[in-house]
């Protein structure tokens, strides 16, 4: 076997070579578990951080720091004797060679490959919303998203012709869009009158489009009330029951006619995994999700795994949340360990550990597996410190840990919300992505 610089050095040339792509929930999980096998483990990823998606609308809404919601992937494989990093955007890969193939740099050898890329923003084809809507996918995401949200409302308050109204529009009444609407009028109820006094605080308006009749649609009724409810008292607009035919340039026309104008308009519906692995030569099923069968090894390929959101288990399709990204990473590496032991393969059984949304300060719903279902405060503290013990890494624990307490503890007066640059342009066209 030729040595290839992108493995660790210095030891045995001879080992398996495990590929990971991906190094968000899924990877890092699937990194972990081989670091206890007989194998170089070499972590492929687009960017040189982990994102920990669920804190990014924080980020989008001036609560988080960027930093606080991302870790490094060298210094994760560091932790490990047989794991290395190499940044790299996948192409497609050449499977009789088995080969991963990359935009910039050689081909990367492998003999098992653990495929968890994720997914992206699904735009169901609707007109003009990838171009004029915004995602909060990524870290950049969420600092354009909070950028043009802020520059808006300094707009405003400046009294800028030709600026947009601060009118914020959520697509989407899933946790995302729920979260994202509950921070918003928050920020914009408690904090704004403060900072913004001579803003009349009604002109900052937040408008959640969903097209079911309710938000949060796979909680029980009872909380998915309760959510709405909460939401309302907020002053969130809800529109439920209501579709998007398209996002013009400077307002979303909604399907019973209406036009929202907007400042920002955040695309939170939905997701496909199809552009993520387009052209890739593997089977795809619905949502552009990667067939796996029950041990999630890519169906007609024995040394390729699929996990996380992008895979679709034979029959059983998964939740894309973190939680199956989390255990199917595990079960993925610890396959790789028994097909090295000369062992079969095992079906990958789900474990679901119960679900949870926020919806503003000391808010949240809980629902789990057992049947209990929690709301509000207590539900808000579960939330918490789910968050804080899933985050990588103690320096982002504390740092989030600290930033919640100062809003929890300090709004409205002392609310030091994170902010970007303020665009001289009243129009706000962009948002600075670092
Ligand atoms: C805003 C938001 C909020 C969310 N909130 C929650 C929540 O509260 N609870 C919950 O359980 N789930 C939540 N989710 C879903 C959860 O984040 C995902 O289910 C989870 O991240 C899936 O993990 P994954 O490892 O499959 O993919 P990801 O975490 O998306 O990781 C995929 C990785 O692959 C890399 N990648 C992609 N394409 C390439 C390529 N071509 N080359 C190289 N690298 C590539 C990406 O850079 C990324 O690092 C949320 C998602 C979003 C977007």
């Amino acid at each position: 076997v030729a040595t290839n610089p992108s493995y660790p050095q210095g030891r045995s040339s001879r080992r398996p070579r495990v590929v990971v792509i991906g190094g968000g929930f899924a990877g890092l999980s699937a990194v972990r578990e081989l670091s206890t096998v007989d194998a170089d483990v070499l972590l492929l990823d687009r960017n040189p951080y982990n994102t920990f998606q669920p804190l990014l609308y924080q980020v989008a809404t001036g609560g988080l720091n960027p930093g606080d919601v991302v870790y490094t992937l060298r210094a994760f494989c560091s932790k490990f004797e047989n794991a290395s990093y190499r940044r790299a955007e996948v192409t497609g890969l050449d499977l009789e060679s088995q080969r991963v193939l990359v935009r910039t740099g050689e081909p990367v050898d492998y003999d098992y490959l653990i495929i968890s890329a994720g997914v992206t923003a699904n735009y169901f084809g609707i007109p003009g919303a990838a171009e004029n809507s915004m995602t909060i996918y990524t870290r950049g995401n969420a600092i354009a998203v909070r950028d043009r949200i802020l520059s808006s409302i300094e707009a405003a308050a400046q009294g800028l012709p030709g600026a947009p109204e601060p009118v914020v529009v959520i697509v989407g009444g899933g946790a995302t869009g729920v979260e994202m609407a509950g921070a918003l009028a928050e920020l914009r109820n408690l904090a704004l009158p403060v900072a913004y006094p001579e803003l009349a605080f009604e002109r900052v308006r937040v408008v959640l489009v969903e097209m079911t009749d309710h938000v949060l649609g796979p909680f029980a009724p009872g909380l998915r009330d309760y959510a709405e409810k909460e939401l309302r008292e907020r002053g969130v607009e809800l529109r439920l029951g209501t579709s998007v035919k398209e996002v013009r340039e400077s307002c979303v026309l909604l399907g019973d006619g209406e036009e929202v104008p907007y400042a920002a308009t955040v695309w939170a519906t939905g997701v496909t995994a199809g552009p993520v692995v387009d052209g890739w030569g593997l089977p795809t099923g619905r949502g552009g999700r990667v067939e796996v069968g029950k041990d999630m090894r890519v169906a007609g390929l024995d040394n390729i795994f699929a996990v996380g959101d992008v895979a679709l288990k034979d029959g059983d399709p998964l939740p894309q949340l973190a939680q199956p990204a989390i255990q199917g990473g595990r079960h993925a590496g610890n396959q790789v360990r028994r097909i090295l032991a000369g062992a079969p393969t095992e079906e990958f059984h789900y474990k679901d550990k119960g679900t949870m949304a926020t919806i503003g300060r000391s808010d949240a719903i809980v629902e789990l597996p057992s049947g209990v279902k929690l709301k509000g405060f207590p539900a808000w503290v579960a939330w918490v410190a789910l968050h804080i013990v899933t985050l990588v890494g103690n320096r982002n624990r504390l740092s989030t840990m600290a930033n919640l307490a100062v809003h929890y503890f300090a709004t409205p007066r002392g609310l030091n919300v994170v902010t970007g640059d303020v665009p001289e342009d009243p129009r706000l066209t962009g948002g600075r992505v670092d």
